[in-house]
């Protein structure tokens, strides 16, 4: 073995031994309440796709009919010759759906976070995250080059303390420019299920002159008399400067977006990098995420979210406790230590239910957990079946 690979055995080695270590699993066959990993057939409940959009007959048709239209590669990036009718009926439509002057589309969530934060925050600017913040808004805020500043999660008392202090070191900088301050938080919690206080945060924002923005990936689709997000629900979507949100959650597809004022988007065209120097995605995503958009506005999958709804409350009623009263996919059971979540998450798995352990970094060192997600997909026999496992291994006390 050379000594590049001896390095890299040994730090395999170190996160073995911390019972870290990660490994592929090689899936068969589309997302569902069902999916075949490694040969067997097993009850999902790990799948973000919480409307069960990812194999609808009309989202997959319309990937299908871009594909025979504009092929299978965008060509090149979308400022050369990459910016394609679906991106741009995707855009409009994303736009039209959130109430927003604009969009614009990335390849992802995390490149439209990384390319985000960085257009719009330099050196000299501070960005204020919740502790909980995805992985994406942390790398965007750290490459941005900006100060980076953390608040307890969801306490307002602490980010109020932060944004205080930021605001009186901007007023006393003389001959510079006043740094923009930012506030990032997810609406929705992806590991935890909770939701962030965005009327209190954007009350905050104004009163220390910050803007604000909120990564909805995992209420997309989901809250809100026209199914935005949490925002939406709570009547405060016009408060948030930066409205950001993945299409490979709920919407069934992939990609991430950006909704907000035309010159917000303008501003992103012309310095987000993971936008600028990135191939465009390609038309069939960005046709099958429009699809998806377009069944959820119309209302047509009312049934879905009333199904998946229905599952929440099942699971809720029959195991103890839940934080907050508000609805949600995630239902993390607590377990602690890293190692006994991965022999829970193996229990689980010899019974035929697949309920991933989440570990280090994905979460807090010795905060391990099963995420378990919950899916429209699934059917009432689904959840009594994962209650009695649960029950039965005794994982029913975590929740
Ligand atoms: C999944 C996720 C993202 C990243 O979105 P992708 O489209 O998967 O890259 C961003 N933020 C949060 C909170 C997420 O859970």
């Amino acid at each position: 073995m050379n000594s590049f690979e001896q390095d890299l055995c040994s730090r395999l080695e170190t996160i073995r031994e911390q019972s870290l270590l990660r490994t592929l699993r090689p899936v068969n066959g589309p997302q569902g309440a069902r999916i075949e990993i490694a040969g067997r057939d097993l009850l999902n409940f790990s799948s973000n796709d919480y409307l069960g959009l990812s194999n609808h007959p009309l989202v997959k048709e319309a990937a299908a009919r871009a594909v025979e239209r504009h092929g299978a590669g965008s060509g090149a990036s979308r400022l050369i010759c990459g910016s394609l009718a679906p991106h741009q009926e995707l855009e409009a439509c994303l736009a039209d759906f959130k109430g927003t002057a604009a969009a614009l589309s990335f390849s992802s969530g995390y490149a439209a976070a990384l390319g985000t934060i960085g257009a719009l925050m330099d050196k000299g600017d501070v960005i204020i995250l919740d502790r909980l913040s995805h992985a994406c808004l942390v790398d965007g805020a750290r490459l941005s080059g900006a100060t980076m500043r953390v608040f307890k999660h969801n306490d307002l008392e602490n980010l109020e303390k932060v944004l205080k202090q930021e605001a009186d070191r901007g007023a006393i900088q003389k001959n510079s420019k006043r740094p923009r301050l930012l506030v990032v938080t997810e609406s929705v919690f992806s590991m935890d299920g909770d939701r962030a206080p965005l009327a209190e945060l954007a009350d905050l924002k104004d009163r220390y002159g910050a803007w604000l923005m909120v990564d909805e990936a995992h209420a997309t689709g989901m809250h809100g008399p026209h199914f935005r997000g949490v925002a939406d629900e709570l009547g405060v979507s016009h408060r948030i400067e930066i409205q950001m949100g993945t299409m490979g959650k709920a919407l069934g597809s992939a990609g991430g977006f950006i909704c907000g004022p035309q010159a917000l988007i303008d501003v992103l065209v012309n310095r987000a990098r993971s936008f600028i120097f990135s191939t465009a995605p390609v038309p069939a995503a960005a046709a099958a995420a429009r699809a998806a958009v377009e069944l959820i506005r119309s209302g047509q999958c009312q049934e879905n979210l009333t199904r998946l709804w229905q599952h929440v409350t099942s699971l809720r009623e029959n195991l103890s406790t839940m934080a907050g009263p508000a609805l949600c996919p995630i239902l993390p059971l607590h377990i602690g230590e890293e190692s006994k979540a991965a022999s829970a998450g193996k229990a689980l798995l010899e019974r035929g239910i697949f309920i991933p352990a989440i570990r280090y970094p994905s979460v807090a060192r010795g905060k391990a957990r099963l995420r378990l997600t919950v899916s429209a997909a699934h059917s009432s026999a689904d959840i009594r079946l994962l209650l009695d496992n649960l029950k039965s291994l005794e994982l029913a006390q975590h929740i």
